[in-house]
């Protein structure tokens, strides 16, 4: 998890506060963070993405800016510790979109559709055998992850989708 700590990293540092700078922070975080997870799958840095996983990236940054419109508004009534908490939240959305390409067909992904949000500290393990594992977070009492943990293992559903974006890069 070191490439996706130093990304973090990088992106905590430009997320402090809403800014002209910090929409350009958010594309810049996610195309990392996809590019990183691509070269983690497949041993090769890309030098391009694919059609499927441009749009995957245009709709994972699309979809934060729109939250963050909201937020850059409303920051002035805001505490400097709010601000900084929530700028902090669009640094670890990274954390979903690096482990949605690094291990693409999995049926959710940390920080999608649970109550914990973008503090999810959950992980996808690889078991080496076809199936994954949810791993919680020791602090985690997200009932969503909890209930996710409790449905291991997972298999990945669309193998075929994802063989066919490599075979397509194999291609550029
Ligand atoms: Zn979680």
């Amino acid at each position: 998890m070191t490439v996706l700590n130093n990304l973090l990293a990088r992106a905590s540092g430009e997320m402090k506060a809403p800014g002209k700078d910090m929409r350009k922070a958010i594309a810049t975080a996610h195309s990392a963070a996809t590019y990183a997870a691509i070269k983690e799958r497949t041993g090769i840095m890309p030098k391009g993405l694919s059609r499927a996983e441009r749009n995957d990236l245009k709709a994972r940054v699309a979809e934060q800016l729109k939250y963050y419109d909201k937020f850059a508004e409303q920051a002035g009534d805001m505490s400097d510790a709010a601000v900084a908490a929530r700028a902090g939240m669009y640094a670890n959305a990274i954390r979903t979109t690096y482990a949605a390409e690094r291990n693409p067909g999995l049926p959710f992904y940390p920080g999608e559709g649970t109550e914990c949000l973008t503090n999810c500290r959950c992980s996808w393990q690889d078991d080496g055998d076809g199936s994954f594992t949810w791993v919680l977070d020791a602090k985690e009492s997200c009932v969503t992850c909890l209930d996710r943990a409790s449905n291991n293992p997972y298999s990945i559903e669309t193998k075929a989708i994802k063989a066919q974006t490599d075979q397509e890069r194999a291609m550029h």
